[in-house]
């Protein structure tokens, strides 16, 4: 059972931002609730006051600014999964929103509260990493922008102030010829694995390639010195190369033992999917971008 409380709904981001602030350690950001309604019935956060940032109309755009894709926070998986202009300028991206949960918690659950709340086993994440994507915090003292890999700071945790809003997500194309991939492994609904892959080939070589793998640590990552060793190679001994690295994964990458399976199959796993997902993006079946 939740105690009584308090609901605000501002509609500009000053006015959101300064009730977290007066309410201090008390005041919750609530976007879909599909996280905070669950950890304050378990009794895991305590709170007296929630501010609903889903009458801000900044927050539900999507649109394209110079090529950019803008997404706001308070767009829920289901509309990104199903959206024409995301599919088309970010496909990965749209399939990793449509392997969220299932379609209940896809229409309740925002892209925001889903980077905001940080949890290791999450999607989106991983696939807006191989795209670059940078992310707008707002407050009543005004606006930053941040690289995604910097915003997601670790496990549950993330560079917001306390009296900040995820404001947007911006999400640039990817470079001419790139195709793309998501593939994860999951026992139950959150992902136990998920690994992004981008790919431009030449004659079958891997000219330019982004790699980032999600959920079986801490926090998603990019792999930059993967990516240089797979630069040049083809498909087939990349896939080789993938397996072999299990010491550069396991020391990245930080898994663990659980009810998910152990750290050694996570990081096997990791460099068989990573093969797959970029046999898939170099292949027919990668996504056009
Ligand atoms: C059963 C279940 C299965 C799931 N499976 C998956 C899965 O397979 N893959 C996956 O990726 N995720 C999964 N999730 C997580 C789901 O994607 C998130 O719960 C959801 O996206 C959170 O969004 P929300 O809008 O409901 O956030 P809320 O619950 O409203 O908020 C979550 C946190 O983010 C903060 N917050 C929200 N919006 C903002 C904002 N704009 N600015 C600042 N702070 C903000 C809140 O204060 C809170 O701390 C699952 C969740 C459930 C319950």
């Amino acid at each position: 059972m939740l105690g009584s409380l308090h609901l605000l709904q501002p509609t500009t981001v000053s006015d959101a931002s300064k009730a977290l602030a007066e309410g201090d350690e008390n005041a919750k950001i609530y976007a879909g609730g599909a996280e905070l309604l669950l950890l304050m019935r378990q009794g895991l956060l305590q709170t007296d006051v929630l501010v609903d940032v889903k009458k801000i109309d900044r927050l539900h755009r999507v649109v394209r600014e110079n090529n950019v894709l803008v997404v706001g926070a308070c767009m829920t998986h289901r509309a990104l999964e199903t959206n024409p202009v995301v599919r088309e300028h970010a496909p990965s991206f749209a399939y990793a929103e449509s392997q969220v949960a299932n379609v209940r918690v896809r229409n309740q659950g925002t892209l925001g509260g889903n980077l905001c709340f940080n949890d290791p086993h999450s999607d989106p994440g991983t696939v807006l990493l191989i795209h670059n994507a940078s992310v707008t915090l707002g407050s009543h003292r005004g606006e930053r922008q941040m690289a995604l890999n910097d915003f997601l700071v670790d496990m549950y945790t993330t560079a917001l102030e306390p009296d900040e809003l995820l404001l947007e997500v911006q999400i640039p194309p990817l470079p001419a010829a790139m195709k793309s991939a998501y593939l994860r492994l999951h026992r139950y609904q959150r992902p136990t694995l998920g690994v992004a892959v981008a790919a431009k080939m030449d004659n079958g070589t891997v000219e330019e390639i982004r790699i980032a793998v999600g959920c079986i640590g801490p926090k998603a990552h990019r792999l930059p010195e993967l990516e240089s060793k797979i630069k040049g190679t083809n498909p087939s001994d990349a896939k080789r190369i993938f397996v072999e690295q299990k010491n550069y994964l396991r020391g990245l990458l930080r898994p663990v033992d659980d009810l998910l399976g152990s750290a050694e199959y996570k990081i096997y796993m990791t460099g068989v999917l990573l093969g797959d997902a970029l046999e898939q993006a170099a292949g027919k079946n990668g996504s056009r971008k």
